[in-house]
């Protein structure tokens, strides 16, 4: 059988874990350009592009595999199920709550004789389905998924529709987890979720509690928080970044916009000075931080001079690096009554002066680590050299050698290269944190 997986980190968790449960019955799987007696499709709805590529990737498995028992699930699955079901050869298409029954929805015999849609209110979902991937297949960092859905109600967002409420997996299970992919030989989990800093909402624990017991457990790993809602970053967080360096000085915070009246128009909470606030507050506490951004450009309403006024705020803003999104048109979502709608070219000239400015931002703040050790987590090299992420995020690169892969390692940062900063592996871990950067085998 084959899978495939569009969108978020958080699909690709989910994926791993149907994937494991096909591979306790007995199935062995095969690269999605094989051909397959049975496929996954774990499908996104974020952007109309997404819904297209999931589309796609349909019926590229079917030209490949005409008799194959094709099973649709995801964000695109739970919103327009009969859209996916259109498709001749589609089998089976599972929502929200379905796609963690898996099993029990497919047709054991695995007939294609109708279609089926098992896709219920998504206000029902309550699963949670505890899921975590490699990246790459390798093991080096793993995605746990620690929450799901949202509460919230930003007026561009199709999320909470796709993935219902928020809800997280207990303290306990989530540790259980973690200690598993510790055990498996990873050294970086990375929290993802929709809403991460949601996580135990409605209970009595909460994010911050997750934190100190994950960073609490034995071995040789760090923690990065996918991404953080301003307005959920508290003081608590960054001071524990501060005391326990296993919790990486790297915080990706969503701002949107820059604008307060779009900020407004997106119904999100908090407006630019609270953001500056929480930015301000991570670099009083960690000045050497990265601070990472998700922007959306092109919203209804966003007029010239409101994108000005945004982009202004980011030039000021001490920040790492952005993730440009162009405003995306979602059925179901308020901000299609909004007025004002931005030309899809405007979009993109909004979207590629962001993405210089990013590309800037980054570079100088590449400039300043030089001089610096940084802790490197390798990943796969090629080309003779091999490189990773610090722990600030910054991609390094070193010369090959053997027994770097997946190792954390101090690395003095020397010189730039495109994208990366180019170091020398120390031989002995210049932090002297909770982890211990291991001897470099061979040199
Ligand atoms: S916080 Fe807003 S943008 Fe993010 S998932 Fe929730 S509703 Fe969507």
């Amino acid at each position: 059988m084959s899978f495939h997986t569009l969108g978020c980190k958080l699909n690709f968790a989910e994926t791993a874990t149907f994937q494991r449960q096909f591979s306790e019955r007995g199935f062995a799987t095969v690269d999605f350009r094989e051909d397959a007696d049975v496929v996954v499709i774990n499908t996104c709805s974020v952007t109309e592009n997404a819904d297209r590529d999931a589309r796609k990737a349909v019926r590229q498995a079917l030209r490949r595999s005409p008799g194959a028992y094709v099973i649709v699930l995801g964000c695109y699955a739970q919103l327009r199920p009969d859209e996916l079901a259109a498709i001749d050869g589609v089998d089976l298409v599972l929502g929200a709550e379905e796609k963690f029954h898996i099993m029990e929805h497919a047709d054991p015999a695995w007939r294609k004789d109708q279609v089926r849609i098992a896709v219920g209110d998504v206000a029902d979902a309550a699963d949670f389905g505890v899921a975590y991937s490699a990246e790459g297949g390798a093991r080096t960092r793993a995605f746990l998924k620690v929450q799901d859905g949202c509460d919230y109600n930003c007026s561009y967002c199709t999320i909470p529709m796709a993935r219902g409420g928020s809800r997280s997996e207990n303290i306990e299970r989530t540790l259980e987890h973690a200690r598993d992919i510790i055990a498996q030989g990873f050294h970086e989990i990375v929290l993802s979720g929709v809403n991460v800093g949601d996580y135990g909402a409605g209970t009595d624990t909460g994010f911050h509690d997750l934190l100190v017991r994950l960073l609490d457990l034995p071995g040789e790993f760090r923690v990065r928080i996918s991404s953080i809602e301003p307005n959920l970053l508290g003081d608590d967080i960054i001071a524990l970044a501060v005391a326990n360096p296993k919790l990486v000085p790297h915080f990706h915070i969503p701002l949107q916009s820059g604008s307060d009246a779009v900020l407004r128009l997106m119904r999100r909470r908090y407006n630019t000075r609270v953001y500056r606030e929480r930015v301000e507050a991570v670099l009083a506490a960690l000045p050497d931080a990265a601070i990472g951004i998700d922007v959306i450009v092109g919203m209804p309403g966003e007029t010239e001079e409101m994108f000005r006024e945004a982009y202004q705020f980011l030039v000021d803003l001490p920040f790492t690096y952005l993730h440009v999104f162009s405003y995306s048109e979602r059925p179901g979502t308020d901000a299609l009554a909004i007025d004002g709608k931005v030309s899809p070219q405007e979009r993109a000239r909004r979207s590629s002066m962001l993405r210089t400015l990013s590309q800037r931002k980054r570079r100088a703040y590449y400039d300043r680590q030089l001089g610096r050790t940084l802790q490197v987590l390798f990943e796969s090299g090629g080309d003779g050299s091999v490189s990773g992420f610090s722990e600030n995020y910054v991609r390094v690169s070193v010369p090959w050698q053997p027994g770097l892969e997946n190792r954390i390692l101090p690395v003095r940062c020397e010189s730039l290269g495109k994208d990366v900063v180019v170091g020398t592996v120390l031989e002995k871990p210049v932090i002297d944190g909770a982890y211990v950067a291991l001897p470099v085998v061979g040199a």
